[in-house]
């Protein structure tokens, strides 16, 4: 230990003595922190301590970060760095931090100026006190030693911060944490990229507090409610037809209730009543949408269940007409949506009004729901946080989509960063043609890469980024949106569409996929009690054969003169896909039979995505006319993990050695029986994993269009070769951590 060093601790000890004299807690951290700053010529020195009530580290005392985040920068047990260090009780030094995994600076803080990073725990017996950080611009700046001296520091300290964390009134009584809500930062997870900027709404709330609705709208009559409610009819209608322009296959009749509800004289004419009453046309627009959102919620009945959200919906479209908040459209603009749970025709409603961005909460939220986002373009995270629910109407906010945080009250420097963020991202999307028609490896293998379309909009995407067809179309966005199954010819249109639309000779549909937690609210009895494991997918369509017919008669329909392939997802056994391929007979005797010329056939491909087809594999290839790996479910059914419960996420590990084996031998087996493979879901956006990928000879690959670019780019630079030699050595790994180890190796290694 240097002389410095020694001399700091002193001061220290010199410093705790007199805080106990004092007791000014804030002058004493902060003394604290210039100290030690000072003498470790360390840019910046913080102080987190430990609020055991909200489970959370709160930024205390800070020499260096921007000081405006003192109290209200909040993180998650195990949550960066400093929260990695808290969690695992023990030191981190780190070179260069963004080298970490860990690391994530925190928008508005300008920790990503600094490179060199040092966190020691401070504990006081068995209790987690907090954790002193020390930061400095230039790489490996801080050595053991330094790391020695502030072990020595925290341990001198923690006596002192633990009595100064009673005086402070951190570890406060749940109750008083929700009073925390001026906390600047909602951590969660990122779920559609992007930034929205503007003013909660919390969905699920009544909105009678708003002061414009209380106060100013008195002076408002009768004739202003009619002028509000004609810009109304207005605005839904050119919603409405643009929607069909749009997003036909989701978006069809989708504000229809709306539309109605505005001519029910028991909902406008009660209101107009209630207004020659007297009553200010707010309070009698928000009396009767309650009025009404009781009335559908207690009917018991789903599909009437649903239509709360609608008059919900219809209520605050009225509602801003009548105080021209919004003079073009009444809508969600500004504004980013809180919920505990979305349907997903109501997410599509919502972003059709222009809405600014959604945070919901974990538990309400669905794979589906996260999916359908993506394609519609709009920034989305979601939170275990329930705090988030302490948040009310009109507080400013930014949702920052990209690292999973809502910013709240920010100023207006972090306002300005994240408006230029958000104007660099829709720059970047005029530069995705950039892209060329073929893929190459650097050593010139072919490899396809093709478009995962999840509804009909992103096929004008997978157009740009020149996608070689369609690998995947979920089929099952039409049936969630609307509240009855759609028609054989509604389907078919949609279907018909997509041939349309993508010239391609590789167009694979997939018939519908639902159960697991894509529900049908028209359809009864579908509770289960482990739906991921019950009437899903082939296994919902093989017991309704009905529908299972209309959805394959749709399709045929659709493809005649074209070449296409259809697939069947959740694939068991060779006597699942058997009869399968029976029923796409069956639905063409059918055709047949009603007069349809039927003379064009697809090819039918299985997707493995169950550990039982995987032991299949070489059969199923004997079968099948191509095989498709569903990697999201096959990594969920493999490793026995919900892809959709948050406390498992950290076991849902794509680079698992068990799912790394399964995916080569269903290789094998498909390249033994000539039978083409691709694969398809997220495993392609790990750059570890797709050279894995290409390695053991994987050539076909769909994905969400937004990434065929990066992708691109990257497989332009490996060599095949060189991956099948590196593919060959993982596969020999037992552990994860040594694939992670090896797969950074070799990412390391790249250009
Ligand atoms: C998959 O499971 O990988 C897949 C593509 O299907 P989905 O994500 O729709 O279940
Ligand atoms: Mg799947």
């Amino acid at each position: 230990m240097n002389k410095d060093n020694v001399e700091l601790i002193c001061n220290i000890g010199e410093l705790s003595d007199l805080f106990r004299e004092k007791s000014d807690i804030r002058g004493f951290l902060h003394k604290v922190v210039r100290t030690v700053s000072l003498h470790m010529k360390a840019d910046v020195c913080s102080i987190y301590l430990y609020d055991e009530f909200i489970d959370r580290l709160i930024l205390e005392a800070t020499e260096g970060l921007n000081p405006a985040l003192i109290g209200k920068l909040i993180l998650s047990i195990g949550e960066g760095l400093v929260g990695t260090s808290l969690k695992e009780l023990r030191p981190i030094l780190e070179k260069q931090g963004s080298d970490n995994p860990h690391f994530m600076p925190v928008p508005g803080s300008n920790e990503d100026r600094y490179e060199a990073f040092l966190a020691v725990p401070i504990v006081q017996g068995l209790s987690r006190i907090g954790v002193l950080v020390l930061q400095h611009s230039r790489p490996g700046f801080f050595n053991r030693n330094d790391m020695m001296a502030l072990k020595a520091i925290a341990s001198q300290l923690a006596t002192t911060l633990e009595n100064a964390k009673l005086l402070m009134g951190v570890n406060k009584k749940p109750v008083e944490a929700k009073g925390r809500m001026e906390l600047s930062v909602i951590r969660g997870r990122p779920i559609v990229e992007g930034v929205g900027i503007g003013s909660v709404y919390v969905l699920e709330e009544q909105h009678t507090a708003r002061p414009f609705y209380r106060d100013e709208c008195t002076r408002l009559g009768f004739d202003d409610f009619q002028a509000a409610l004609q810009q109304t009819a207005e605005q839904l209608q050119e919603l409405q037809a643009e929607m069909e322009e749009r997003l036909s296959d989701v978006a069809s009749l989708i504000f229809s209730t709306h539309l109605l509800m505005l001519q029910d004289t028991s909902f406008i004419g009660y209101i107009e009543d209630e207004i020659e009453k007297g009553k200010s046309p707010c309070q009698a627009v928000i009396e009767r949408v309650e009025y009404f959102v009781k009335l559908f919620s207690q009917s018991g009945n789903p599909r009437i269940m649903e239509k709360v959200q609608d008059i919900r919906d219809l209520g605050h479209r009225i509602l801003r007409n009548l105080a021209r908040e919004n003079q073009v459209a009444g809508d969600y603009s500004d504004q980013i949506v809180i919920a505990r749970e979305l349907l997903p025709s109501e997410l599509v409603k919502i972003t059709a009004q222009h809405v600014e961005g959604f945070v919901l909460y974990s538990q309400g939220a669905s794979a589906h729901i996260s999916i359908l986002a993506k394609s519609l373009g709009v920034p989305m995270m979601f939170t275990e946080d329930k705090s988030l629910f302490s948040l009310e109407t009109d507080t400013p906010v930014i949702l920052d989509g990209i690292q999973g945080n809502l910013l709240i009250s920010p100023g207006e420097d972090t306002v300005k960063e994240f408006l230029s963020l958000k104007e660099g991202a829709s720059r970047l999307e005029g530069e995705l043609d950039s892209v060329k028609t073929e893929t190459r490896t650097a050593d010139g293998e072919r490899v396809h890469l093709y478009a995962t379309i999840n509804i009909l909009s992103d096929i004008s995407t997978a157009l740009k980024v020149k996608a070689e067809g369609i690998g995947l179309y979920r089929s099952e966005f039409p049936f969630l949106i609307r509240n009855s199954f759609p028609s054989e010819e509604e389907q078919y249109l949609v279907y018909k569409k997509i041939f349309d639309r993508m010239p391609s000779e590789i167009i694979t549909l997939r018939t519908l996929d639902i159960g697991g937690d894509k529900i049908l609210s028209y359809m009864p009895d579908q509770e289960e009690d482990n739906p991921f494991l019950g009437l899903r997918a082939i296994r919902f369509l093989l017991k309704n054969k009905k529908i299972f017919v209309s959805q394959l008669k749709a399709m045929l329909r659709a493809g005649q003169g074209r070449s296409f392939r259809i697939m069947f997802p959740l694939i068991s056994s060779v006597d699942d896909f058997l009869e399968s391929k029976r029923m796409v007979e069956k639905s063409r005797e059918f055709l047949m039979r009603d007069g349809f010329e039927c003379k064009t056939m697809p090819e039918l491909g299985v997707m493995v995505e169950l550990p039982s087809a995987v032991a299949m594999a070489d059969a199923l290839a004997e079968e099948a006319d191509f095989i498709s790996i569903g990697s999201n479910d096959l990594v969920q059914y493999l490793l026995g993990v919900d892809r959709t419960n948050e406390k498992v996420s950290g076991l849902y590990e794509a680079r698992h050695p068990a799912v790394l084996r399964s995916i080569n031998s269903v290789a094998k087996a498909a390249e033994q029986a000539n039978c083409p493979l691709s694969l398809c879901g997220n495993m392609t956006s790990d750059k570890g994993m797709l050279h894995f990928l290409l390695g053991i000879g994987i050539r076909n690959f769909s994905l969400t269009p937004t990434l065929i670019p990066e992708v691109q780019d990257y497989i332009n630079t490996l060599s095949a070769e060189a991956a099948g030699k590196n593919a060959r050595h993982v596969l020999s790994l037992k552990t994860l951590k040594c694939v992670d180890d090896y797969m950074k190796g070799f990412l390391d290694s790249q250009p």
